[in-house]
């Protein structure tokens, strides 16, 4: 066993040496990954520190004391004992110790440091000699494994990996990478081409694949990842294995570079994309691009809520047909949300379209945002738009994707603000950051100051010289804006959704945006049955809700009409701080942002309104 993890080690050191001689990549822009970005605001900035005192103390609690998640991995690595819990609970550690290491980076803390080394021998206690990790199998018949394919052997490896190359990129160890290279190693001994077929039942390994090649520059990885998505649609699912296979919930129903309509699993179906964009970020592969154009009309114009949430469906965790979108059965689960971001992200990625990051900031301050209380120890799994009362946040699930989901997002929300491509640095977000990074040789400092998202004025300072383009995302939601650099009003190119601003620019350099920030009733689209009839309120990239604890008499008579007026009031002490809206109605109407509702005193919520269009 020592023998075996030195060697994977110092393979390690050899890849990370080659070179990549790859060709230029399809992709349009680069992200800026979080280690570069300093989030300052007062909106985000209190949401990280919570996050860090708070939601990871009840994950690793909930992980060490109140599960047996961890007593898991130290019985497979004495080979004793049983397991407990669900199959699939390895992903949950993994998933908290990736938000531990993005917690790190912004900031260290030796003891949560101490914590994470801990866990991480613990895992690599558990890997079997061959490669193999997984506490399940490990403890109730390895002669089992790799029999079922929606038994997550692959999901639970897949958050092995990104947790691995997360705390590899915030700490410099590599021990945990050193495991996850074993375990891909002994994937792809036993699948691939020549070899046995498999059909991931849970997306998750591709996309992580992919970023294990990112740090190894090994190319087998890449190509595993490929491999995995080509299986896909060939009717190999669970042949000669056990279990039972829907093709359309496990998204095997077609090659993937054939796909036309979101189907199945809608979690799956999000890691699925990202895994194919990223594959075909760096295959050059313009069919899985194709595919993926398809797919995102499909969801995007057809299967999303207005919260950027899509899932309709408890039955299947997932989609049903076109444009039904209910509100009080509306399934929305956290991660799918979060799935929105990440797979949106890489599609600005691909196109340096705006739209995306449209998308991306609907489902990140309203889907995924709601998935976490203001408290930062409660958690919501599904997320409806209307409740009577009784749906309530958690401390934990015994399914726990979402919880350990959010600990993962919240610290790595830095990643989404900024891109660069050869020209031109890209500000698809506005939260205030001071930032640091290179776009080849140019060194690129800015300092964001806003108090988005409850003002759409932004100022951003630019701190050292260079000649890139500055690229601002006026967002979908912006009818009015001005744009003045150092005083001096701009009119500028607009450029798929981005204002483009072209000058050497002087360290001290102002360039301020104001955007119009007012409240808009909102639409859905008419074929939305549940929807008919009604409105919504947005302002900024916040959805609205009324909530019975503003509202408290008649809550089902609220009715808004093309008559009402809005006021809006900034509240710092309600709810940690919000914008609230008042509708002046017949019956006057309080509107908070959705993100915040359930968290006081339980009563009914909705984001649609009754709508009365005579007056
Ligand atoms: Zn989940």
């Amino acid at each position: 066993m020592k023998i075996n993890l030195l060697l994977a080690a110092s393979c390690f050191l050899l890849f990370s040496g080659a070179t990549n001689n790859r060709k230029p990549s399809v992709k349009m822009i680069d992200p800026v990954d979080f280690s570069h970005v300093k989030i300052t605001d007062n909106f985000w900035g209190p949401r990280l520190k919570s996050h860090a005192t708070t939601t990871l103390a009840v994950c690793i609690d909930q992980i060490e004391n109140q599960t047996g998640r961890i007593q898991n991995f130290e019985n497979a690595a004495k080979g004793e004992g049983k397991h407990s819990g669900i199959f699939y609970d390895d992903s949950d550690v993994y998933k908290a110790l990736e938000g531990i290491a993005y917690t790190l980076k912004n900031n260290p803390d030796p003891e949560l440091e101490k914590k994470a080394d801990e866990w991480i021998d613990k895992f690599a206690a558990a890997q079997q000699p061959d490669g193999y990790i997984n506490t399940f199998y490990t403890l109730t018949g390895l002669d089992k494994r790799w029999r079922n394919m929606d038994k997550h052997e692959m999901y639970c490896a897949g958050h092995m990996t990104e947790a691995a190359v997360a705390y590899y990129q915030a700490t410099g160890k590599h021990k945990l990478l050193d495991v996850a290279i074993r375990m891909a190693d002994h994937m792809i001994n036993i699948f691939g081409p020549g070899k046995r077929d498999w059909v991931p039942g849970h997306e998750e390994i591709e996309l992580a694949l992919v970023k294990l090649y990112g740090v190894t520059k090994d190319e087998r990885y890449l190509n595993f990842a490929n491999w995995l998505l080509e299986e896909r649609g060939h009717g190999h699912g669970t042949k000669g294995g056990e279990g039972d296979w829907n093709i359309a919930y496990y998204q095997d129903d077609k090659p993937v570079r054939e796909m036309t309509d979101i189907a199945g699993h809608a979690v799956r179906a999000m890691y699925l994309y990202c895994g194919m964009a990223d594959v075909a970020a760096l295959k050059n592969d313009t069919g899985y691009i194709s595919a993926l154009n398809r797919l995102w009309d499909d969801v995007v114009l057809r299967n999303m809520y207005v919260t950027g949430g899509i899932g309709s469906s408890h039955h299947n965790e997932g989609f049903t047909e076109d444009y039904d979108l209910p509100n009080y059965d509306a399934y929305c689960e956290t991660c799918a949300s979060v799935g929105m971001v990440y797979w949106n992200s890489r599609m600005n990625q691909f196109t340096g379209d705006s739209k995306y990051v449209d998308v991306l900031e609907r489902s990140m301050y309203n889907g995924a945002l709601a998935g976490i209380s203001l408290s930062g120890d409660r958690f919501f799994y599904v997320n409806p738009l209307a409740s009577k009362g009784k749906h309530h946040r958690k401390a934990w699930y015994g399914t726990a994707c979402c919880p350990s989901q959010i600990s993962r997002f919240i610290p790595s929300i830095g990643n989404y603000i900024y891109g660069t491509s050869a020209d031109a640095v890209w500000v698809n977000l506005y939260i205030g950051n001071t930032s640091e990074f290179n776009i080849g040789k140019t060194l690129v400092k800015l300092q964001q100051e806003t108090d988005y998202p409850w003002n759409g004025t932004v100022k951003l300072t630019v701190q050292s010289p260079m000649k890139k383009e500055i690229r601002l995302r006026i967002p979908g939601w912006c009818k009015s804006y001005k744009i003045t650099v150092n005083g001096v009003k701009k009119s500028t190119a607009i450029e798929k959704g981005y204002a483009v601003l072209q000058k050497k620019w002087k360290a001290g350099d102002e360039i301020t945006l104001t955007m119009d920030m007012p409240v808009e009733v909102v639409a859905a689209d008419p074929r939305v049955k549940e929807d008919v009839g009604k409105r919504a309120i947005q302002r900024g990239p916040l959805v609205y809700c009324a909530e019975q604890a503003d509202n408290a008499n008649d809550f089902d008579k609220l009715t808004l009409s093309a008559a009402t007026r809005f006021t809006t009031d900034f509240n710092p002490s309600l709810l940690n701080g919000v914008m609230t809206i008042k509708a002046g109605a017949d019956k006057e109407i309080m509107f908070i942002p959705y993100y915040s509702w359930d968290n006081r005193d339980a009563g009914e919520m909705k984001v649609w309104m009754d709508y009365n269009s005579a007056k």
